[in-house]
C-alpha cells in the first residue's frame, strides 16, 4: 500500500495566499507578534449581522511576503508554527478544500456549510502517485483516508470546526441576539468587519475549549520560553 508522505519542498507555502478560519486568524496574529514577524491578514468570507450592524469575518486570507513570495512563517523552507500551530488548511494539504458553499435558512434561522474538498494536483507527490489514487478513488472517496490519513483526518477537523462556529451563530440568530444575512445581501459597504471569534466569546466565554484550541493558546502565552527569547 503506498502511504502520502510530503516531500518538505515548501511548495504550498508558496503556491498562493493561505485561507484560515476565524480563530487561526486570532492565533497566527497572537504568535507572530511574539516572534516578531510581520503578516498581513485580510477578511475573506463574511455575513452582515443586523443587529450590532457590522460584518462577521469567517473567513480570512494570509497574505503571502511581498519579498520572498512565500508564507510569511516559512523560513529556510521550514514552517517556523509547525511545532506551535500549524492551519488546518497546511495540514491537510494537499487535500483542501476546492469550493466552499455557505447555506442559509433565513426561516428556520440557521447557516451552514458545504465544502467540497480535492487533491492539489500541483503537488509533486500527488503527480507521482496519481495512477494509485485514481485506482483508489474508483471504489470511494472515503478510501483516501487510507493514501493520507492525516491530511484527510485534519480536512475533518477543519470541516467540524467550521459547522462548529455556525451552529453558534445559528443558537444566536435563533434566541434573537443576531440577525444575519449574506454579506452580498446587506449594501452596508462601510460598516465595521468584527471576527467572528471574538463575536462568539462574548455569548460563549468558554469557546477556546469548545473549539480545543484552549491548549494552543496556552502554549503561545509561552512561546518565548519555547523558542528561548
Ligand atoms: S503556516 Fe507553515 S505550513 Fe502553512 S503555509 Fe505557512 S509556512 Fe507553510
Amino acid at each position: 500500500m503506498i502511504r502520502f508522505k510530503c516531500i518538505l519542498e515548501g511548495l504550498c507555502c508558496r503556491l498562493s495566499p493561505i485561507t484560515i478560519q476565524s480563530f487561526e486568524a486570532i492565533i497566527l496574529l497572537e504568535i507572530a507578534k511574539k516572534l516578531g514577524i510581520r503578516i498581513s491578514i485580510k477578511p475573506s468570507y463574511k455575513v452582515y449581522e443586523r443587529i450590532n450592524r457590522v460584518y462577521l469575518v469567517l473567513s480570512y486570507i494570509l497574505e503571502l511576503d511581498k519579498d520572498s513570495r512565500s508564507c510569511p512563517f516559512l523560513k529556510n523552507n521550514k514552517c517556523l508554527i509547525h511545532n506551535i500551530y500549524k492551519p488546518l488548511i497546511c495540514r491537510s494539504f494537499p487535500y483542501a478544500p476546492k469550493q466552499v458553499k455557505y447555506l442559509y435558512n433565513e426561516e428556520l434561522k440557521f447557516v451552514t456549510a458545504h465544502v467540497e474538498y480535492g487533491l492539489s494536483t500541483k503537488c509533486p507527490v500527488i503527480k507521482r502517485d496519481k495512477k494509485y489514487i485514481d485506482k483508489l478513488m474508483k471504489y470511494t472517496p472515503a478510501t483516501l483516508y487510507q493514501y493520507m490519513p492525516n491530511e484527510y483526518h485534519s480536512a475533518i477537523e477543519a470541516e467540524n470546526k467550521r459547522l462548529l462556529i455556525l451552529k453558534l451563530l445559528s443558537k444566536l440568530w435563533r434566541r434573537g441576539l443576531i440577525d444575519i444575512v449574506p454579506a452580498e445581501k446587506a449594501y452596508k459597504y462601510d460598516a465595521p468587519h468584527v471576527n467572528t471569534y471574538i463575536f462568539l466569546q462574548k455569548y460563549y466565554p468558554n469557546l477556546p475549549y469548545i473549539l480545543g484550541i484552549n491548549k494552543v493558546l496556552e502554549k503561545i502565552k509561552d512561546i518565548r520560553r519555547i523558542w528561548g527569547q
